[in-house]
This record gives C-alpha cells, structure tokens and sequence, in this order.
C-alpha cells in the first residue's frame, strides 16, 4: 500500500495503471475509519483492479467552523486499518495541494440546496460537489464508492457528474450500523456516554418506520417522530421527510413510488448525527 500526498505522483500511478487497462475503483473518505468505509473499500476491490482511498477532511463541505476543527482526524491509526484492506493506493493530499491551482465552481443543485441537508447546512454541497469533482479530476477512476448513509450526497454527486461530464460510474453502498441500529459515523466518536446511550432511538424510530408505513400517513408519521423527541430531552430533531428518489423530492402524500426513503437529522448535544432508511426494501 502506496501512501501518496502529491498529485503529481498519484497522476503518474494512475497513468501507468490505465496503460495496463487497469480498472481503477476509488474510495473518497475524510478518515478516522470505520466499518461503513471498510465496506465500501471491499466493494471496490470485489470490482475492481486498483483501490484508491482519499483521506481528506475538505473545510469548503463545512458550514459550521467547530464541527471542521472537532472532525476527528487520525491518519497514522487509519494507515494502520487500511494496510489490512486491499487497498492499492491512500491518497492523503494537504489543502495547498488540492485547492491552490484549483478555482471553486458553482454546480447547478437546484432544488438541493433546499431540502434536508441542502436546507440546513448552506453551502455544504457546493462544497462536496468541489471536491469530489477535484478529486475525480486527479484520481480519474472508472468507479467510485459512495454509502446510502449520506444519500442526498449521490444525489448531489451525480448531478455534479451530469454537469461536468466526467465518466465515472457510481456505486451507491449499504449503510453499516453498530449493533443497536446506530448508522456508523466518524462523528459517533465524538458522543458523549449519556448520548450514546440514547441515539439508537434514531434507528429504531426509522426501523419501526419501516415496518408499519402503510398503517399511518405521511402527516402522522412526521407528528409520530416529532413527538418521540418531544419527549426526549437530550435529543434536537432538525428535520425529519420522506423521500421520493425518483427526482429526489419531498414527499408530502403517498404515492406509488417504488423508491421512497425516510430521513432524519438529530442533534445530541454537539453532534449531529443523520441517518435514512429505505421504505419499500
Ligand atoms: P465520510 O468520511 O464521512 O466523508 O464518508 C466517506 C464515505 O463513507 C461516504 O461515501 C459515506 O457515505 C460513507 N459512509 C459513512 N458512514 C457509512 C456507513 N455507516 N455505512 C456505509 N457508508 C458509510
């Protein structure tokens, strides 16, 4: 496993492993590794011939200065996780190299920036969008590896790719959970122990979701879920919809899309945790 931090040396691996009609599959992350990355990194070298891993924690996707300077970084203990991975190629860049001859765009996300995580967290996905579509530039991969976790940012990185016409396909993974039902996050890491005690209530509620969508509407569902945090004092509710991902839409009555997830985010003190789960599967 290659450690590389310059673009130069990533475009000269990259280049010879295209002269050998290498099939390159591409893990972009922000570190401090867990099991929902490990698993997009052995779908990526079930399918492909090259894995390349970017650990980069990109300021532009931050809107909140504190949760930029808390993201929990720790490069040497990922190192030593990936080397057990089959992993080709970590690509840890500095924030000269990636921005400094780089000139941030303004993708078109439409009604992105409106819903969700869009809504909440301005200028968030302007700032994904720049960077995966950097990081694309520089690594050139044929596929690449994104969790169902963050789904509204496939969303966003498929547009980018409309937009941009870059021939990267995308492949949308499983979200991993902790064994109470908790999505996997770098950012479980920073909970305190009262909190962690609680958040499994946040899948659960979605579980349950799941289970009985058809015995109640659209309105009760989002009164069923506000009212659980009503009553639940460590917990903020930020938002909570249902999805149609037809056209990635809020869904206000239900309809016969095959395709509809339900989404949360929730504060727990200082972390905000999301999470979403797939009604009709
Ligand atoms: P991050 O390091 O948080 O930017 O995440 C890097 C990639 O890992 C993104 O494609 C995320 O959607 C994905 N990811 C994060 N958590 C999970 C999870 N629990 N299950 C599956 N994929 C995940």
């Amino acid at each position: 496993m290659k450690v590389i931090k310059s673009i130069n040396e990533i475009n000269t691996f990259i280049a010879n492993n295209k002269r050998e009609n290498r099939l390159v599959g591409f893990v972009p992350t922000m570190g401090a590794l867990h099991e929902g990355h490990l698993s997009l990194i052995n779908e990526a070298a079930n399918d492909t011939e090259i894995v390349v891993v970017s650990i980069f924690v990109n300021p532009l996707q931050f809107n909140v200065k504190t949760d930029f300077e808390k993201y929990p970084r720790n490069l040497e203990s990922d190192l030593s996780i990936l080397k057990n991975y089959e992993v080709d190629v970590v690509f840890a860049p500095s924030y000269d190299e990636i921005y400094n001859d780089y000139k941030i765009r303004a993708f078109n996300l439409d009604h992105i920036n409106s819903i969700l995580e869009g809504e909440h967290r301005p200028g968030h996905f302007n700032g994904v969008a720049n960077v995966v579509y950097r990081l694309f530039s520089i690594v050139n991969p044929d596929k690449a590896y994104f969790g169902k976790k963050d789904y509204q940012q496939i969303y966003v990185i498929k547009k980018m790719i409309e937009e941009t016409n870059l021939h990267v396909e995308i492949v949308e993974c499983p979200i991993i959970r902790e064994e109470d039902g908790l999505a996997m996050s770098s950012r479980n890491k920073l909970l305190g122990k009262q909190y962690r005690e609680k958040v499994s209530i946040i899948s659960k509620s979605l579980f349950h979701i799941r289970e009985d969508f058809g015995n109640r509407s659209i309105e009760e569902w989002k009164k069923y879920v506000q009212n659980i945090f009503n009553e639940e004092n460590l917990l903020q509710l930020e938002y909570f919809e249902f999805i149609d991902l037809e056209n990635f839409t809020i869904l206000k009555e239900k309809n016969d899309s095959k395709d509809v997830i339900a989404c949360i985010a929730v504060h727990a003190g200082s972390v905000r945790l999301i999470d979403n789960i797939n009604i009709n599967s």
